[in-house]
């Protein structure tokens, strides 16, 4: 009998996406069923795909660094040849979405975090400001803007990190009228509050007026940059559009601490880009157990029904942050399936879940499923077939230390796309 979906993907986060976006394209019918924020909500306006070598140090050109990583490596499994090929699929999908970005997977660029530190990218949303080299930025004068009452934006931070590139700033914090009477607390502002404000064309207006007066005050309008918090427009950048034209200046944006603005519009082109496609979503599903016989999945359980089946199924629930992972006193576990976990204990010398030092890379970082080389994650050892991981769940990288969290999450999910599409008999 066939089933209403041929997949399931468990997850909406950027894997999830990438995958549902490649397989409906595909004219698959697919599903999401997802639960909880993502960590979209965090990103920095960059997508990275591997930024430092084992000891750290950045790396220039990642897609030639890639063979010189262990074969336990999620890239290692995909391998060098077919990912640099994913990369540009990656890269046309974001463009399909309506995503606008800057960089490629040949050599890495500079992206600037909420903490003003220069980090290695592979792309940038395109407003975001960004360094070629990682030690100058496109004008040697910035004015910070910040916004009366929002902490999110740690100005002196990004001072301090500019000013290392021998950047000369000044900083300036702007009233908005209509966001004293709104709120009842100085601590409750958030970027989506802004934004939800500035959607006003009035108020949009008086802030370009009030940035454009302090970048006079500042001296050469044309040979300073404006540096604004990422506050604007959740479902697109029309207000930032708006706001450029009428001011002299070049204006680029930094992310804030969470909620990232920017990673909730790349979440929602995303998502329209799937729906658009003809894929479906469930919000608030969370996905409680799964049934497996003979190695297959035979069916899903969520809060919305008794049980759901597919074809084939996709894991894409994130590390420990999302839940993807979760953590006891003894050992770590994948909540749905009870898939065998990596947990690498020979990267601690005490074998347990983190070393000494905070700030060295921990071996809890790179625990995740373990899958073989075609990204079936094992259960008591065995493969289950028709089931598949990708993204931030699986083990044998550390997005922190190596910088390759969304490289991972999206080339794991268009090379499992490839595989499942390969797995349907030809009609
Ligand atoms: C704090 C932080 C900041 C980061 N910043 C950046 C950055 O600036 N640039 C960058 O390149 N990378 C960044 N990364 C890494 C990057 O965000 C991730 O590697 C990548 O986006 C992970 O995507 P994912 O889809 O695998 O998982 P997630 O984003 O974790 O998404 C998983 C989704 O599955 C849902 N879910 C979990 N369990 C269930 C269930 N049982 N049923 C249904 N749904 C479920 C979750 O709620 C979530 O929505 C950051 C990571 C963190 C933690």
């Amino acid at each position: 009998m066939s089933k209403e979906y041929d997949i399931i993907i468990i997850g909406g986060g950027l894997s999830g996406l990438t995958a549902g976006i490649a397989l409906q394209r595909k004219g698959r019918r697919v599903a999401i069923a997802t639960s909880g924020p993502s960590t979209l909500n965090t990103f920095s306006g960059s997508l990275e795909l591997l930024g430092y070598d084992s000891r750290e140090r950045p790396i220039a050109h990642p897609l030639d660094a890639i063979a010189s990583l262990p074969p336990t490596h999620p890239y290692s499994k995909i391998g060098t040849d077919r990912l640099a090929l994913l990369t540009q699929e990656a890269q046309a999908l974001l463009g399909e979405a309506g995503i606008m970005l800057k960089g490629n997977s040949a050599a890495n660029h500079w992206r600037i975090t909420p903490m003003g530190v220069a980090k290695p990218a592979w792309l940038t949303l395109d407003d975001c400001l960004t360094s070629d080299d990682g030690t100058t930025l496109p004008l040697s004068n910035a004015t910070i803007i910040n916004i009366a009452g929002f902490l999110d934006f740690p100005v002196e931070f990004i001072r301090a990190g500019l000013e290392q590139m021998s950047v000369h700033t000044s900083i300036c914090t702007l009233p908005i009228k209509a966001m004293q009477t709104r709120r009842n607390s100085q601590y409750e502002t958030r970027a989506t509050t802004i934004a939800r404000i500035m959607d006003n064309d009035d108020i949009l207006h008086d802030f370009a007026d009030a940035v454009s007066a302090s970048c006079t005050a500042n001296g050469n309008s044309a040979k300073q940059m404006i540096l604004l918090p990422a506050v604007f427009g959740p479902t697109g950048n029309e207000a930032l559009t708006k706001l450029r034209n009428q001011i002299e200046s070049p204006v680029y944006v930094i992310a804030t601490l969470p909620p990232s603005l920017l990673g909730m519009r790349l979440q929602t082109q995303l998502r329209n880009h799937f729906t658009q496609l003809g894929g479906k979503i469930f919000h608030d599903a969370r996905v409680t157990a799964g049934t497996i016989r003979n190695n297959e999945i035979t069916s899903i359980a969520t809060g919305y029904s008794e049980t759901v089946e597919a074809e084939r199924y996709i894991l894409a629930t994130g590390s420990f942050q999302s839940h993807g992972l979760v953590a006891g006193y003894r050992r770590v576990i994948e909540p749905i399936f009870g898939l065998d976990i990596d947990t690498n204990a020979k990267a601690s010398p005490q074998g347990g879940l983190a070393t000494g030092s905070f700030f060295e890379p921990q071996p809890f970082m790179t625990y995740g499923v373990h899958t073989d080389d075609a990204f079936h994650p094992l259960k008591s050892g065995l493969p289950v077939n028709n089931l598949y991981a990708i993204g931030s769940i699986l083990s044998g990288h550390n997005t922190h230390h190596q910088g390759d969290g969304t490289g991972v999450s999206m080339l794991t999910a268009l090379a499992v796309a490839q595989e499942i599409e390969q797995s349907f008999p030809k009609p």
